[in-house]
């Protein structure tokens, strides 16, 4: 009988045959020696940090990391919505950081008191290159109108800006190269086989296109942003302007999916509704758009065209928010968008999409991701509370969808709800998700974060992963006091 350990089988790992130790991990090896006889389980905790601010990590800035050489790479917003990262290595056991790979330009004009004053829009996305350089893109919100002219949509806030290690494999030191649009937000990074890098993100706020800026070199430099799905005026209201929210990923081969939702974003009278669930692929042998049939869509794409072409699901007055794509061995989508309080699923099957399927038995949403094992069986990863506990669950099918069972439980703890990252890129069997989950205190500005995998959270040394007080008391001279929050 064939025993399933969750959706970890037949997920390729590059293992760490012969492990390129860097400058950093030396250094940090020595520290191991003396502290690994003071070390047990009574000081492990199973956050890696606690020093995430606001909703430090969210599956649309993505991916938040990668598992790169035996070494997965994590990267997160920290205090004054800074960049931060952290490095856990698969070998060793041993974890690096926090350290700040970047300041954001947001943040920082009202210290934030509630998390309601956090923008997070500017939450880190991290890729490592073919060299073993990371890169993270974050900060951006839209940009501030001192930047210039921006000639794909409207002005917001912050700074989108492109970090990269100095050395290869090592988190410790960062320079920042302005290589990418100052007015891109939600950056999503999309690394091919071939090595080159697309940067996705919308290019400005909400009422603007969402582009794609490639690179050929390892994103030393980037092509000029390219638009891809077009935000205009409305010919028959001219409140009310067509504005996108879109995911990236790579698709089978040399292709990049995308699944998208409408805003109809108001000039007067703003709301966030969100409607109907679209989905076409980009062919990056000459970068031209298809819809799930074939046919080529002339770019950007318009809301006329999308509704023409693209549509997954018209969802009427129905709320819908977008979820992630993922694809099978055929190169067949497989599509979440949260509509109606449910998550619902999609599948092509070939020549049209599966009915809507709610992957839970009652409402309620949070951020999930899919892992497409084939085409009929397919796992997803789901946080969410349920009966006042936050949880973050395996749910899978095995018959393409039609029926969904919880399966295996990663994390689950009373009290406030978890957020998660898209799925790790690459990743270890041992680090599929990373997770955050606010804690209680400073009014619930700062979360715990933590690994998932196959035997749930990775453990650190408390006195490594409780870094908060001691950051604060660096950034404010603040001293805290009182229970942090940790259990
Ligand atoms: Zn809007």
């Amino acid at each position: 009988m064939q025993h399933s350990t969750g959706p970890y089988d037949r997920i390729p790992t590059r293992e760490p045959a012969a492990l390129a130790v860097s400058r950093a991990w030396v250094a940090l090896a020595a520290l191991a020696v003396l502290s690994v006889s003071s070390a047990s389980a009574a000081n492990m905790v199973y956050f890696f940090a606690d020093n995430g601010f606001g909703n430090p990590v969210s599956t649309l800035q993505h991916p938040c990391a990668e598992h790169h050489n035996g070494v997965t790479y994590i990267a997160y917003q920290g205090p004054l919505e800074d960049a931060y990262i952290c490095a856990y290595n698969h070998q060793s056991g041993e974890w690096q950081g926090p350290v700040k790979a970047g300041d954001s330009l947001m943040g920082k004009q009202q210290p934030a008191r509630i998390p309601g004053d956090i923008d997070n829009h500017g939450r880190p996305a991290l890729m490592v290159d073919c060299e073993g350089y990371i890169h993270i893109v974050f900060g951006g919100h839209g940009g501030y109108p001192k930047f210039g002219r921006n000639e794909f949509g409207m002005w917001g806030d912050g700074r989108q800006t492109h970090v990269v290690s100095r050395h290869p494999e090592d988190i410790s030191d960062w320079e920042r190269r302005d290589n990418v649009s100052p007015f891109g937000t939600y950056s999503q990074f999309v690394h091919m086989d071939d090595g080159d890098i697309y940067l996705f993100y919308r290019h400005g706020s909400h009422q603007s296109d969402w582009v794609y800026q490639k690179s050929r070199d390892n994103g030393r430099t980037f092509h000029p942003p390219v638009s891809i799905l077009k935000h205009k005026v409305r010919e028959e209201d001219s409140n009310l302007h067509d504005a996108w929210y879109a995911w990236f990923d790579k698709g089978s081969g040399d292709t990049i999916t995308a699944s998208y939702v409408y805003h109809p974003c108001k000039t007067r009278g703003h709301d966030n509704a969100r409607h109907n669930g679209y989905y076409m692929l980009m062919d990056c042998a000459d970068d031209t758009w298809h819809n799930v049939r074939g046919r080529e869509l002339a770019a950007p794409v318009t809301k006329e065209s999308a509704d023409k072409y693209t549509l997954v699901s018209n969802t009427g007055d129905m709320r819908s928010k977008r979820g992630t794509c993922r694809v099978d061995a055929n190169g067949h989508p497989h599509v979440t968008f949260k509509q109606g309080g449910y998550v619902r699923y999609y599948r092509w099957l070939g020549n049209e999409w599966q009915q809507a399927v709610c992957v839970t038995p009652e409402p309620g949403t949070g951020e999930c991701d899919l892992h497409v094992e084939s085409p009929r069986a397919v796992w997803l990863v789901l946080a969410r509370k349920a009966a006042g506990t936050g949880e973050i669950c395996w749910w899978k099918t095995t018959d393409g969808g039609l029926t969904w069972n919880k399966d295996r439980c990663l994390l689950n703890k009373p009290g406030p709800g978890f957020r998660i990252g898209a799925l790790v890129r690459n990743a270890h069997p041992d680090a599929r998700v990373v997770a955050s989950r606010q804690m209680q205190h400073h009014g619930g500005l700062y979360s715990e974060l933590y690994l998932l995998g196959r035997n749930g959270p990775i453990r650190r040394r408390g006195r490594e992963a409780a870094v908060l007080a001691r950051h604060l008391a660096g950034l404010f001279g603040t001293t805290v006091t009182g229970n942090l929050g940790h259990d």
